[in-house]
């Protein structure tokens, strides 16, 4: 069985048994999540309004 190793908490986990890949439980999902919301990840300007007319959704 592979295993994966939780980028959070770096817990080794399966990654079959999880059910927030990739990370090890919900609980890692949050506080991912909380690490974006307090732009720790270096996130680029806030979009403004001319972006949201670029984005149609032509992929
Ligand atoms: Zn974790």
């Amino acid at each position: 069985m592979a295993t994966m190793v939780c980028s959070i908490c770096k817990k080794k986990f399966d990654p079959q048994n999880s059910t927030s890949m990739p990370f090890c439980s919900s609980r890692c999902k949050q506080v991912d999540l909380g690490r974006w919301l307090n732009e720790d990840y270096g996130l680029p300007a806030a979009p403004n309004e001319d972006d949201l007319e670029s984005e149609t959704g032509e992929y």
